[in-house]
């Protein structure tokens, strides 16, 4: 038991990965059902906000900058999710994201703004249209955001 050493991260960041919501739109047949079905109630605005606030003293008692990467499900279908990620940036937070990428232009117009990073996953079978995919990646492309697909 001597050698048990406790290894404590070297960083500068609090990282956070939060699955917010199983809801999708998609249903791609490789997915599995937890991730998708939307069977999991979301906790709503007031309780994430009240955790996020939670976060966002912690990293600051640390300083250490918050760090939050959502997923799902499809992230971006969470009803509050502009002013979570709001919140983040407005505390000097960064947000990353996972995406199918099917919100409409005029989503990731205004938020793009909120987000360090986007991975958006391309579903051959269930995207509903290639060209708004490419859109989007022009919008995150013109924008600061780093993104991967
Ligand atoms: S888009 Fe992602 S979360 Fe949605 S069904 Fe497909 S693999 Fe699952």
């Amino acid at each position: 038991m001597k050698n048990i050493k406790l290894l404590i991260p070297r960083t500068d960041k609090l990282y956070v990965n939060w699955a917010l919501t199983n809801q999708c739109n998609y249903s791609c047949r490789y997915c599995h059902e937890d991730l998708n079905s939307g069977n999991i109630k979301e906790p709503n605005e007031g309780k994430v906000l009240y955790f996020l606030e939670k976060l966002i003293v912690i990293s600051k008692k640390k300083n250490k900058i918050l760090y939050v990467e959502f997923g799902g499900g499809e992230v971006s279908l969470y009803r509050s999710f502009h002013s979570v990620i709001k919140t983040i940036h407005q505390n000097n937070g960064l947000v990353t994201i996972v995406s199918n990428g099917s919100k409409r232009i005029s989503w990731w117009e205004e938020n793009t703004k909120y987000l360090s990073g986007v991975s958006l996953s391309y579903h051959i079978e269930d995207i509903k249209s290639e060209s708004h995919f490419i859109e989007v990646s022009k919008v995150l492309e013109a924008s600061r955001t780093r993104a991967s697909a």
